[in-house]
C-alpha cells in the first residue's frame, strides 16, 4: 500500500502507485485544460517581497513529463526558468568531487569501481595525499567539495572517512579554504550518519540510482548495496542522526526515465511528510562510458531533448530544490541546463583517485569519463559571459540555516539580500586570489552591475565595504 509518510521503503516508494500514476499521465497526457492547471499551479505567486511556489505532485508532474505537445513544452521551459530566477536569481554554486578511494566490495554492473574489477588500479589517499590534493583544489580557487569513496568496511571504515574530513577543514594554503565537505558514500547506520553530523559535512549525497526494486537488485547482484530498502530508507536514517541537507539523484540510463522521475518526487514527497523538509538538492547524473563500462549496454539512454525536459519538470515540480548537474555533461548541455534550473555546478573535476595532483588527467581510476573538460578559471569565466553569477558561497550551513531554515530563507524572499551579496563576496575571493586577467576583467565588471541588484541599501553598503576590504587582504565575509 502506497503511504507516503512510511518508513518502509516499499510503502513510500509503492511500485503499484508509480505505476498507477505512469497510466494516469498516459491517459491525461493530452489533456490540455489539466495541463494549463497544472501550470497555473506551479507559477509563482508574489505578495509584496515574498514569492511562493506551490510545486507539484509526482502525479501532476507525471502528466507534464508524459505530454508531448511542442506548446506546453516550451510553456515548461518558460516556466522554469522564470522558477529558477524567482528562487536562485542568476547565481551559480560550484563545487568539486574529491575521490578518496576505490576500493569497493560492492557489484554495480554500471560503475567501473565494481569488485569484480581485478584490472582498475585500486587506491586509497592518505592523510598526505589528502592534503596535497586539497591543496591542489584550494589553488584552483575551490571553497566546496563533495567528497567520494567506494563502500569498503574494511579498507574504507567510517573512521577513514572522519579523518579526511578533518584533515580537509584543518588546511589553510596560502588565502585558500574548503567552507563545505558534503558527502557521497554508501549508506550507512544512523550512529555513522550521527558521526558525520558532528564532523561538519554539509549535505549528504547519496544517488538511489534507481527506484525500480527489481532493476535494482539486478543492477547490484552483490554486496551490501544490493539491499534496496537499507538504500532506499538512507535518507531517513540521515535525517535520524541529524543531517537535515540531503542531496538525492537518479542516475538516468539505468530504468524508464518516467518510472524514476515519478518515484524520485515521491521521495522528495515522503522526506517533506515525514521529516517537513524536502531533499536539498537533486542530482541528474547520467550514465557515462568508464573503464569496462558501455552506456549502451543499458537500454534506457536519454536523449538531451528528454534529458533537458526532465531537469525543467523538477525546478517546476520542487521549487526549493537545488538541482546539480557534474561534468558528466557536456558545456553544450550545460549551458541549455543553467537557465532551467540548474543551481549548482561541478567544475575541473577528476573523477580518479588522487587526480588533482597529477599534471596530466589520469583515466586509469576515473570513475567515468569527463565531458567537461575545462579549468575552473574558464568554468568560471564561461559562466559570467552566460549572465549567471559564479559563487563560492558556503554562508547558510555555517550560520546554521540548514534543512527549513534555509527553505524559510527561499519562502520569505530574502535570497536577494543574503545569497546574491555572499556569491559577489566570494567570487571577488576568487578574482582575487585565482583568476586570470580576463577572467578578473570580465568578473569586476559584473560585480559593479551586480551590486545595484541587492535591494536592501544597508546591505549594499556593507557589501561594498567587505568588497574593499577583500581587495586589500581580508577574507571570509558573509551575511
Ligand atoms: N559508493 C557510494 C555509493 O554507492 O553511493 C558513493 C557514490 S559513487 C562514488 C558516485 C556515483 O557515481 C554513484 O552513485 C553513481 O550514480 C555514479 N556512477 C557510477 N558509475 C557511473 C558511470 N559509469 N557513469 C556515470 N555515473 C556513474
Amino acid at each position: 500500500m502506497y503511504n507516503k509518510k512510511s518508513m518502509k521503503a516499499e510503502e513510500f516508494i509503492n511500485h503499484e502507485e508509480v505505476l498507477r500514476t505512469l497510466d494516469y499521465a498516459e491517459k491525461n497526457k493530452n489533456n490540455l485544460e489539466l495541463i494549463d492547471k497544472i501550470l497555473n499551479k506551479a507559477r509563482p505567486v508574489r505578495n509584496g517581497k515574498q514569492v511562493h511556489c506551490e510545486g507539484l505532485s509526482h502525479e501532476e508532474a507525471s502528466i507534464l513529463l508524459a505530454c508531448d505537445d511542442k506548446s506546453v513544452i516550451d510553456k515548461i521551459y518558460k516556466l522554469a526558468e522564470e522558477i529558477k530566477k524567482a528562487f536562485y536569481g542568476n547565481r551559480i554554486v560550484i563545487f568539486a568531487p574529491l575521490y578518496l578511494s576505490n576500493y569497493c566490495i560492492n557489484g554495480c554492473v554500471y560503475c567501473p569501481y565494481h569488485a569484480k574489477n581485478t584490472h582498475i588500479p585500486r587506491k586509497k589517499l592518505t592523510q598526505e595525499e589528502v592534503k596535497a590534493e586539497v591543496i591542489a583544489l584550494q589553488d584552483m580557487g575551490h571553497k566546496r567539495l563533495a567528497i567520494e569513496s567506494g563502500e569498503d568496511p574494511v579498507n574504507n571504515p567510517i573512521e577513514y572517512i572522519l579523518e579526511c574530513i578533518k584533515t580537509i577543514y584543518s588546511i589553510k594554503h596560502k588565502n585558500g579554504a574548503i567552507r563545505r565537505v558534503n558527502v557521497n558514500i554508501a549508506a550507512t547506520t544512523v550512529e555513522n550518519y550521527r558521526k558525520l553530523k558532528d564532523a561538519g559535512i554539509g549535505t549528504y549525497i547519496l544517488f538511489q540510482e534507481t527506484y525500480h526494486k527489481e532493476s535494482y537488485e539486478k543492477l547490484h547482484p552483490t554486496g551490501p548495496k544490493h539491499n534496496y530498502a537499507y538504500h532506499t530508507e538512507a535518507m531517513d536514517r540521515a535525517m535520524e542522526g541529524g543531517i537535515d541537507d540531503v542531496g538525492l539523484g537518479v542516475l538516468f540510463g539505468l530504468e524508464r526515465y518516467k518510472y524514476e522521475f515519478a518515484a524520485l518526487l515521491m521521495h522528495a514527497e515522503h522526506l517533506e511528510a515525514v521529516h517537513g523538509v524536502g531533499p536539498h538538492t537533486i542530482s541528474v547524473p547520467r550514465v557515462k562510458k568508464a573503464d569496462d563500462i558501455d552506456p549502451n549496454a543499458f537500454d534506457n539512454g536519454i536523449d538531451d531533448e528528454t534529458f533537458t525536459k526532465i531537469v525543467a519538470l523538477t525546478r517546476i515540480a520542487v521549487p526549493y530544490t537545488g538541482i546539480i548537474i557534474s561534468t558528466r555533461e557536456t558545456e553544450q548541455v550545460r549551458e541549455k541546463l543553467l537557465k532551467l534550473g540548474v543551481s549548482q555546478v561541478s567544475g575541473a573535476s577528476r573523477t580518479s583517485v588522487g587526480g588533482y595532483t597529477q599534471e596530466e588527467r589520469p583515466t586509469d581510476t576515473e570513475q567515468f569519463n569527463v565531458s567537461d573538460q575545462r579549468t575552473l578559471d574558464e568554468v568560471v569565466k564561461w559562466l559570467m559571459e552566460q549572465g549567471h553569477i559564479p559563487s563560492f558561497c558556503t554562508a547558510c550551513y555555517r550560520e546554521g540555516r540548514t534543512g527549513d531554515r534555509f527553505m524559510s530563507l527561499c519562502k520569505t524572499g530574502q535570497i536577494q539580500n543574503c545569497c546574491h551579496p555572499n556569491a559577489l563576496i566570494t567570487l571577488k575571493e576568487f578574482l582575487e586570489d585565482y583568476a586570470t586577467a580576463k577572467t578578473k576583467k570580465v568578473g569586476e565588471a559584473l560585480i559593479e552591475k551586480e551590486i545595484n541588484n541587492v535591494p536592501n541599501e544597508k546591505v549594499r553598503e556593507i557589501l561594498m565595504g567587505n568588497l574593499k576590504e577583500i581587495e586589500n587582504g581580508s577574507r571570509d565575509f558573509r551575511f
